[in-house]
């Protein structure tokens, strides 16, 4: 239910409606707009329609959301989540471009492409320490070693940092070292995982899953919220369908539609999704016209030699090119780079 309150509601009305909430144990969940405060009230349907809500000082009426995404979806949130990382922001006018390597392989070669990646006019660095690898015997990440390079790549370059979460036991750990954590396709819908990274208030990059539906990316993102932590991005990073020349397909249309079911920021990942160096410049730019809030590009200093995902990743040179190269796209959707 969202309990939508009048433009003058004073506190003290806002903590009684939360009172009588909470007294019948459902969940609260506040969304401070610009023009207007929303309650969303989650909590047993029954329950909630019961409560003579509609009657309280400061509220100005009461509806249900139909949808089964509650705090991901528009109704609870009109506008657009903006949410800020260190100096940065994802969701806002600026496109959110988030780079480095796949896995974090060792300290120079991180803090080597990280300096690279920040002249060529990255936010963010990414990489790796807890790889989800399809094979057992290949290169796992180096742990919370990886970490540790990642924290002082961000030092060394002012970046705020993306790493891979995999297992709840490495919450503590992962978020000590992490400004976003990121939750691979593997684990879209590791509840228990997502649960856990709703108790915390670090960013959560939420990638979608290998056969996912938008549906269940969409209530995959509440699980999250569910728990408090709202402030979730959406990654779409291709699907597996019968195709087989890409990686994945990489599906922009995910993009526009998220964005209108969603309040929250979607950034698009043509690394993963095309698989193809070759092809990524092309997918960045038309995920920018699709309406992304931003971009998860793969950067290795000698792709050839990466232990992991090196025939998708751009060598730093043709990184700084695609900076370039989205500017005059990223101008024509509003926004800047
Ligand atoms: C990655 O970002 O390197 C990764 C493993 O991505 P995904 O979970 O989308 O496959
Ligand atoms: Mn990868």
């Amino acid at each position: 239910m969202i309990i939508v309150l009048k433009p003058n509601a004073t506190p003290k009305q806002i903590e009684n409606i939360k009172k009588k909430l909470i007294e019948h144990g459902v969940s609260v969940h506040l969304s401070k707009g610009r023009e207007r405060t929303i309650i969303g009230a989650i909590g047993e349907e029954s329950v909630v329609s019961e409560l003579p809500l509609a009657a309280m000082p400061g509220v100005e009426k009461v509806m249900p959301i139909l949808k089964p995404y509650k705090l991901v979806s528009r109704e609870f949130r009109k506008e657009n989540t903006i949410i800020k990382v260190g100096r940065e922001k994802i969701g806002g006018k600026k496109l959110a471009v988030i780079a480095g390597p796949c896995a974090v392989e060792g300290r120079k070669k991180l803090l080597t492409v990280a300096e690279e990646v920040k002249k060529a006019g990255a936010g963010f660095i990414r990489g790796g320490a807890f790889k989800p690898r399809t094979s057992p015997y290949s290169f796992q990440g180096l742990g919370e070693e990886g970490l540790k390079y990642l924290a002082e790549a961000r030092e060394k370059t002012g970046l705020p940092v993306v790493t891979e979460l995999m297992d709840p036991r490495d919450t503590e750990m992962v978020v000590k070292y992490a400004d976003v954590i990121q939750i691979g396709a593997r684990n879209m819908q590791n509840f228990r995982l997502l649960k856990e990274v709703g108790l915390t208030r670090t960013p959560v990059l939420l990638k979608r899953g290998l056969s996912a539906t938008i549906k269940e990316f969409l209530m995959s993102a509440e699980y999250i919220m569910s728990q408090g932590n709202h402030q979730v991005i959406f990654c779409e990073r291709g699907i597996r369908t019968f195709e087989t020349y890409t990686r994945n397909t990489l599906d922009l249309c995910a993009v526009p539609i998220l964005k209108k079911e969603s309040h929250l920021p979607v950034i698009v990942d043509p690394s993963h999704g095309v698989g193809i160096r070759e092809f990524i410049p092309q997918m960045a730019m038309a995920a920018i016209a699709a309406g992304a809030d931003g971009l998860i590009i793969e950067v290795h200093s000698r792709p050839e030699e990466a232990l992991s995902d090196g025939e998708q990743s751009l060598e730093p040179k043709a990184f700084a090119r695609l900076m370039k190269d989205i500017k005059g796209i990223a101008r024509l959707m509003g926004r800047s780079s």
